[in-house]
């Protein structure tokens, strides 16, 4: 049967409640979608909100209606907004979500994405509908990231990249613009006793005061940025007095000597500083960095507490440094260290009765190197420990074939400060006496007045525990450093070695001659040997002679030789010809 004409037929019937069915979903949809939907006109007024704009935005719903959303946008997000908006009037597609911030209700801005859709042709619609989603939390988390990425969380200053950047940035400004740019490198000297002595806790509030006292000495415009532990860099955009720059200097070497307040008790740090300048300097950031850097380690090798300007020079003594540094790491290895003997004359007998063991180095690539010159690096680079015991380990191997052969010779062996300070010298002689078999009365050990004095308490307990072993106890370059004669007193010692510095002069110089009497008088009082260093000619050894001074020992009677060699004088004797 048909249906008559006013009729719906089934299969229209089905279509419409298709319809309604489809109208209801959707309606359903925009109402409980996270996404805020909004519908405008051609003019930007909103006609249509979702219920998802009042939830997200925390105003009363309809509110949004007949305004523009514009009037309520981050101002600098609007123009942006804007441009977006006339783009989807002309018909163009958005091919990319326009990001802006909105106020919500509470004051606070809401990060929106929205993408829209030109839909004024549409008869259901005629509007252009924003879809806008509440991203806040993603930018927050990205902003954090951001902000970790630039910034030291402890002090809240740009870390190294950011500084980086900035200098790169103030390098192009000032290459323009020629401008001279400083870059000021400031390490904290003595923190790590801070650090490890007092805990973590108390060094890192420390480090916040510090932060705090560096950016208060510098201006808006200065860069104060935390570059690493304990060390901060600070960019100057526009230097035109270096007398300024050196004052700003003195001002923060100042500041941060002054105590620091912590954990119930006054903490001092200082602080070494180097500054490098732009364009005089170098002509890159990364040279720039290097310089000051490099100018930094100077200071700290001047005594610290002080601040330099790079100079040329700094950097080959620095690039040397670091060739030697790096060389030392293998030079054990390499087998590239050995040990010379020099001879040690009893006065009295004119014979050789021992040696001191002087280490030298064959470097790969800068040849024979002063352990003057490498010992101090060895030292700081936390080397002069294996260094050490590979000395002591050599040296005792050398008396004991002498031992084993025959001659009884002592042996002075040169123990630096750090090592005598940081490492147990007493259980090292020990363990080493015990492994080679030295005698221990063939075994001196020298020491610096400085190595000693420095914590003179702690160095008797050490001092006791090696003269309870039997071995020998030297105090070498006597009357260079400083001593004081209370503790002189109570040390375990058995030698005074007179520093060359006064033997050289002592036929010319009175005050040498006085100098090197006071300390034999000295050395006889605390019933003490002594011994002269750097005799080299007949006249200081006259001199010498006539003070009483027991033994000697220089270039008049031999140089630093090879154990062969060594050997070879001993044995012939020809020593005692030389100087007959
Ligand atoms: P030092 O212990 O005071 O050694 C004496 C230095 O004076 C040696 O220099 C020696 O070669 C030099 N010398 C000896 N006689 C004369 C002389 O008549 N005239 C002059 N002008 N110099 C003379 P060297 O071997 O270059 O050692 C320098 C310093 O390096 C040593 O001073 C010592 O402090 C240190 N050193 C040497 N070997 C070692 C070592 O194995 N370990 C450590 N830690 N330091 C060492
Ligand atoms: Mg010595
Ligand atoms: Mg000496």
């Amino acid at each position: 049967m048909r249906a008559g004409p006013f009729e719906r037929s089934p299969r229209d019937r089905r279509k419409t409640d298709i319809l309604q069915e489809g109208e209801a979903r959707f309606r359903a949809l925009v109402q409980n979608s996270f996404d805020i939907i909004t519908i405008h006109d051609s003019n930007g007024v909103t006609i249509y909100e979702s219920p998802a704009a009042s939830r997200v935005l925390g105003y009363p719903p309809g509110t949004l209606i007949g305004k523009t959303p514009f009037e309520t946008l981050h101002p600098k997000d609007v123009a942006r907004a804007r441009e977006a908006f006339d783009a989807l009037l002309r018909g163009e597609v958005s091919a990319a979500p326009v990001l802006m911030r909105f106020r919500h209700a509470d004051g606070s801005w809401i990060h929106l994405e929205a993408l829209g859709n030109n839909l004024l042709e549409h008869p259901g619609i005629r509007g252009i509908v924003l879809t806008s989603r509440d991203v806040t939390e993603r930018k927050r988390a990205e902003e954090r990231v951001q902000y970790l990425a630039n910034y030291d969380v402890l002090t809240g200053l740009p870390n190294r990249f950011l500084m980086q950047d900035r200098l790169t940035q103030v390098i192009a400004h000032a290459h323009r613009n020629r401008l001279r740019v400083a870059l000021m490198h400031i390490d904290l000297d003595r923190f790590k006793v801070v650090n490890e002595t007092l805990g973590h806790y108390v060094g890192d509030a420390l480090l916040k005061q510090a932060a705090e006292r560096v950016r208060k000495a510098t201006r808006e415009a200065d860069t104060v940025a935390r570059v690493g532990g304990d060390e901060f860099t600070i960019v100057f955009p526009n230097v035109t007095s270096l007398q300024a720059l050196s004052a700003a200097a003195e001002v923060m070497l100042d500041d941060l000597s002054r105590a620091f307040p912590g954990e119930g008790q006054e903490l001092f740090v200082s602080a070494s500083v180097g500054i490098s300048l732009y364009p005089e300097d170098a002509g890159s950031v990364d040279e720039l960095i290097k310089h000051a850097d490099a100018a930094m380690s100077t200071a700290k090798h001047l005594g610290r507490n002080n601040f330099q300007f790079f100079t040329a020079d700094m950097n080959q003594e620095v690039q040397e440094r670091m060739l030697i540094e790096a060389g030392l790491r293998t030079a054990i290895q390499r087998d590239e260290l050995s040990l010379l003997y020099q001879p040690k004359i009893d006065l009295a007998t004119r014979r050789i009765f021992g040696a001191e063991a002087l280490l030298r180095w064959k470097h790969p690539k800068l040849g024979m190197i002063s352990p003057s010159r490498f010992v101090p690096v060895a030292e700081e680079a936390g080397l002069v420990g294996q260094i050490g015991e590979w000395v002591l380990h050599a040296a005792c191997r050398q008396i004991r074939e002498w031992q084993d052969a025959g001659y009884s010779l002592q042996v002075a062996v040169n123990v630096s400060a750090r090592q005598f300070q940081e490492y147990d010298v007493a259980e090292l002689v020990m363990d080493i006496m015990r492994d080679t078999g030295v005698l221990a009365k063939n075994l001196e050990l020298e020491l610096t007045e400085s190595a000693v004095m420095n914590d003179a308490e702690a160095s008797i307990i050490t001092l006791e525990r090696l003269a309870a072993l039997g071995v020998q106890i030297a105090i070498d370059d006597f009357g260079t450093g400083y001593s004081s004669l209370s503790y002189l007193k109570r040390l375990p010692l058995d030698l005074l070695k007179i520093d060359q510095s006064f033997v050289r002069d002592i036929s010319s110089d009175p005050n040498d001659a006085a100098i090197v009497r006071a300390i034999i008088t000295l050395a006889r009082s605390l019933g003490i040997k002594v011994i002269a260093e750097g005799v080299e000619n007949e006249a200081q050894l006259a001199f010498l002679n006539a003070y009483g001074c027991q033994y000697a020992q220089g270039y008049l009677f031999g140089r630093p030789l090879t154990n062969l060699q060594f050997v070879k004088l001993v044995t012939t004797g020809e020593l005692e010809q030389n100087i007959a």
